[in-house]
C-alpha cells in the first residue's frame, strides 16, 4: 500500500493556465489545477468539452497553445488508455503480444521481451479474467474483452499514474464492474489514477475527486461538490453555446 504516492498528497501533476487549441480553436481554455499523489479524480463534462484534448496534453502527445503542464515523469511512467474509437483493432497480433506491448517500458523498442515477462503478461491476463485466451488474435475479441486486454496491458506497464479515456463506453455490466475493481485496487496502491466518464453514477460511486469541465474548468474537487446540480446545469449551458459561436482564442500575453 501507498508504494507510489511517495509524499500522498503532494502535487504529482500541475496544470497552469493551460489552453489547447485546434486551429486557434481552443478545445481546453484556460484551466489550472493540481492532481495529488494518489489521488483517484474522474473527469466529467458534455460531448467535446474537451476531456479527451486534456488526457493528449498531459502525455504530451498534443501541443499546448498557452499555460503549462508540470510534472517530473517520463512519458512511459504514464499508463494512458485512448478512447476506443481512436485505437486500432484490426492489427493481426495476439492477445499475449498486445499485452506484452505493456513490457516495454523495461524492454525498450527493440529490447528482448524476457520469460519473465511473458509470466507477468499471463498474470496479467488472468487478473482481468482472461487466463487461457493468450493466443487468441485480438480481432476476434468482443469489446468487453479487449478492453479486459487492454487493461492488462496497463497492468503490465505497472505505470504510477494512470490515465483512462471512457474506459466503460459501450462495456459491458460485468466487465465494467471487473475493470472498476482494478481501478479501486489501483488507487489502493498509491498510484493516481484519472478517468473519463460519463455515468454519473459511476463517478459518484467510486471516485473520491471530480474535474468538471465545458472546455473552461466548471470545478475541480471532492466529487458532491464538483458534481452539484448548479455546476452540472452550468456544464450543460456551456456547451449549448459553443453551438452558437465559434470562438477563437487570442492569447492573453
Ligand atoms: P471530449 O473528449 O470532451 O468529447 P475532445 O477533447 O475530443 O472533447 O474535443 C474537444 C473539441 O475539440 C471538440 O470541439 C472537437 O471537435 C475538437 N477536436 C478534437 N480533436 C480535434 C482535432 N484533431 N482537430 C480539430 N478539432 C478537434
Ligand atoms: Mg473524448
Amino acid at each position: 500500500m501507498g508504494g507510489f504516492a511517495v509524499m500522498s498528497g503532494a502535487a504529482v501533476l500541475t496544470i497552469d493556465n493551460l489552453t489547447v487549441a485546434y486551429d486557434r480553436h481552443p478545445a481546453v481554455h484556460h484551466v489550472s489545477g493540481t492532481f495529488a499523489a494518489g489521488s483517484l479524480t474522474a473527469i466529467a463534462g458534455p460531448n467535446g468539452a474537451g476531456k479527451s484534448t486534456l488526457l493528449k496534453a498531459i502525455i504530451g502527445d498534443i501541443k499546448v497553445s498557452e499555460g503549462r503542464i508540470s510534472h517530473r515523469l517520463k512519458r512511459t511512467e504514464f499508463g494512458y488508455l485512448p478512447q476506443a474509437a481512436d485505437i486500432n483493432r484490426r492489427f493481426p497480433i495476439s492477445v499475449l503480444e498486445t499485452v506484452l506491448l505493456g513490457a516495454w517500458k523495461t524492454a525498450g523498442a527493440f529490447g528482448n521481451i524476457g520469460t519473465g515477462d511473458e509470466t507477468r503478461a499471463k498474470e496479467a491476463l488472468a487478473t482481468v479474467g482472461l487466463a487461457g485466451f493468450e493466443r487468441r488474435p485480438i480481432g476476434a475479441l468482443s469489446a468487453g474483452q479487449f478492453q479486459r486486454v487492454l487493461f492488462a496491458r496497463l497492468l503490465m506497464q505497472d505505470a504510477s499514474v494512470i490515465l483512462l479515456d471512457e474506459p466503460f463506453t459501450a462495456i459491458d455490466a460485468r466487465t465494467t464492474r471487473d475493470l472498476l475493481q482494478i481501478v479501486t485496487n489501483w488507487h489502493g496502491e498509491g498510484r493516481t489514477v484519472v478517468a473519463v466518464l460519463h455515468d454519473f453514477d459511476q463517478v459518484r460511486g467510486h471516485f473520491p475527486e471530480t474535474l468538471l469541465m465545458a472546455r473552461e474548468l466548471i470545478a475541480w474537487g471532492p466529487t458532491p461538490h464538483a458534481m452539484s446540480p448548479t455546476n452540472l446545469m452550468r456544464a450543460r449551458m456551456m456547451a449549448e453555446r459553443w453551438d452558437e459561436t465559434g470562438d477563437v482564442c487570442e492569447p492573453t500575453t
